[in-house]
């Protein structure tokens, strides 16, 4: 049979090579179709809805169980909610007297979830607006199970699948490790998506923004998914099986001999020597940092704590949760940063501004969201204070693009300090504050904000996005963002130097820390500390072993004399061939 070997450039969203099956997680789609029932089928169809939802009922709370071995109990929390509108006995009972005026069990629920879904929209209250989508969740899980149709999900995976889906939700991400997927690919998203952290978090290849892909495959079909170039290969023939399959050897061997690098510090032949930490979303997570060699976590993501929840996280989960990551990972720092909601994380907690922005990214977002809901911020803070005294945790306020935002989040830490002492709870006094820099204003005045605090990271993810004005979740400009930009690099020596100036350290967790490609350029410029996604730290940690910082810092003089990206490239390129890293 002929092989059409179709290459689809997406992405690269998560390193690695996967070869395998496509398993197409698809969207419901139902035709509802109004019927009438004779009077003697009313009790038939009165006992199909029942079974339906009985079997609804039995999928939420396996769903709620899943949730809770594999995320905790925050995420457990969606099936909690879902499980209270299947329960309810108004929405049941209404839609028992459709069908017993004669009409069939999916057109009677279709009837009362449009009808709900009209009011809900009516409201006035976000809050209640927002809880439609859990309404229309549950409505169709259980149409689903009235139309006898099951929704494949990724615990119906067979061995060797590549994911292939529109979009990934946290829901659908926690079963990825246990169902063994090799790859996945979505239509949306980009390389500093958050489906991307999930991705490379669980050290599964992806490749994303291909759109239109869903239409192109077939369940079952053949596929390669080259996470490191971001391509996809449809139905490849024999031969391209046979190159990827030696690549993928390679890629094991490769990860043989940079576990040798565990236990070594990453320090330049010439004697400097950095920190290389690991990015977090969860507590699960720290074991994968430590396993990959990491000696701090530069960024704890704290807002996955209040993503996929219908509540704000109490002060005691927020103590609980960040005790755990500074305990398991002592004698190592922790920086947890602040709540960072908006943007791409969006949160249904109920409240006004979230989610409803035309420009979500320049809009209500991390630190802005915590000075306007002060009381929220504080929780957080107390929680962050109280898990302090267990082990070396930092605070780092995100998104920061003047000096007064600064003193006003300094101002609630205090209020927070107070409160505690008040209430006679245990916290770390004089706990280090720093900020991130992933703003331009912030990093054209890092002298001014560097008096400020304790110390800098710089996330280039959004340094990047906001100085080339380039949507980083927009795979139609993903070709526009670019770390090497002379203009980048020439921002990026300013913040570092200006940090060292005032005598502040400055780290970056942005992923261009984490990219192999930027290693040598980064401790150049004289970087103390480099956060990524923990499978990234052997690679960097190998490269900065190679060269010397002195060799680097000429490098990058050079760079910064260069006026396009295409010399800085090949300037790059005859350094490494220069010093062998090839
Ligand atoms: C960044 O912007 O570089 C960063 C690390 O934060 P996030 O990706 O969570 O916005
Ligand atoms: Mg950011």
């Amino acid at each position: 049979m002929k092989q059409n070997n179709i290459i689809l450039n997406g992405i690269a969203a998560s390193s690695g090579i996967a070869i395998g099956k496509v398993f197409i997680l698809e969207e419901d789609d139902f035709l509802v179709v109004k019927k009438e029932i004779k009077s003697s089928q009313i009790k038939q169809e009165l006992n199909r809805l029942k079974d339906a939802m009985a079997k609804t009922k039995t999928e939420l709370e396996e769903n709620q169980k899943e949730l809770n071995k594999v995320l905790g109990e925050n995420y457990a929390k969606i099936a909690d909610a879902h499980l209270l509108i299947l329960n309810d006995p108004l929405i049941k009972s209404e839609v028992e007297k459709i069908i017993n005026t004669g009409i069939n069990a999916e057109y009677a629920l279709h009837t009362v979830v449009e009808n709900l879904s009209k009011t809900f929209d009516l409201m006035d209250n976000d809050y209640f607006r927002e809880r439609k989508h859990d309404l229309l969740d549950v409505a169709k899980k259980v149409m689903r199970n009235l139309f006898g149709k099951q929704r494949k999900t990724l615990m119906d995976l067979e061995e060797n699948s590549v994911v292939i889906a529109k979009t990934l939700t946290p829901a659908d991400t926690v079963t990825m490790k246990e169902a063994m997927i090799k790859g996945f690919v979505t239509e949306i998203g980009g390389k500093t998506s958050h489906t991307a952290f999930v991705a490379q978090s669980l050290e599964i290849p992806a490749v994303v923004g291909l759109k239109g892909i869903i239409h192109q495959v077939k369940q079952g079909m053949p596929i390669i998914v080259d996470g490191n170039l971001g391509l996809v290969i449809l139905d490849p023939s024999k031969e391209t099986i046979e190159n990827y399959k030696r690549e993928y050897e390679i890629q094991i061997s490769n990860k043989k001999e940079l576990e040798k690098f565990k236990d070594l510090p990453a320090v330049s032949l010439d004697g400097r020597e950095v920190v290389l930490g690991a990015n977090i979303e969860n507590p699960e997570e720290v074991r994968s940092a430590l396993r990959h060699g990491a000696n701090a976590i530069g960024l704890y993501r704290s807002e996955f704590m209040y993503m996929s929840r219908k509540t704000m996280p109490t002060e005691e989960e927020h103590y609980q949760n960040y005790s755990s990551v500074a305990k398991k990972m002592m004698p190592y720092e922790v920086i947890i940063r602040t709540v960072d909601l908006g943007g791409d994380k969006i949160a249904r907690l109920g409240l006004m501004d979230i989610g409803r922005e035309a420009n979500p990214f320049m809009g209500l977002r991390a630190i802005r969201f915590c000075l306007k809901y002060p009381e929220i911020f504080k929780i957080q803070l107390k929680g962050i204070l109280r898990a302090a005294v267990h082990g070396k945790i930092k605070i780092m306020y995100p998104m920061i693009s003047r000096i007064s935002e600064i003193k006003e989040a300094n101002k609630i830490l205090e209020q927070a300090k107070e409160e505690l002492r008040r209430e006679g709870k245990k916290f770390k006094e004089d706990i280090e504050v720093g900020v991130m820099i992933e703003v331009p204003s912030a990093a054209i005045i890092t002298d001014l904000i560097a008096k400020e605090v304790d110390f800098l990271s710089i996330g280039t993810n959004d340094l990047i996005q906001y100085t080339m004005a380039v949507d980083r979740v927009n795979s139609d400009v993903a070709h526009l963002y670019s770390p090497m930009h002379p203009a980048i690099l020439r921002l990026l020596k300013n913040i570092i130097d200006s940090a060292h100036l005032a005598g502040t350290d400055v780290g970056m967790c942005g992923e261009m820390a984490g990219d192999p490609a930027y290693t040598i350029v980064l401790l150049g410029l004289g970087l103390d500390e480099f956060s990524m996604s923990a499978a990234q730290i052997p690679k960097v940690k190998k490269i900065i072993r190679s060269v010397s910082k002195s060799d680097a810092k000429d490098l990058v003089e050079q760079l910064l004399r260069c006026s396009s990206m295409q010399e800085i490239d090949i300037t790059m390129k005859k350094f490494k061939y220069k010093q062998n890293l090839f």
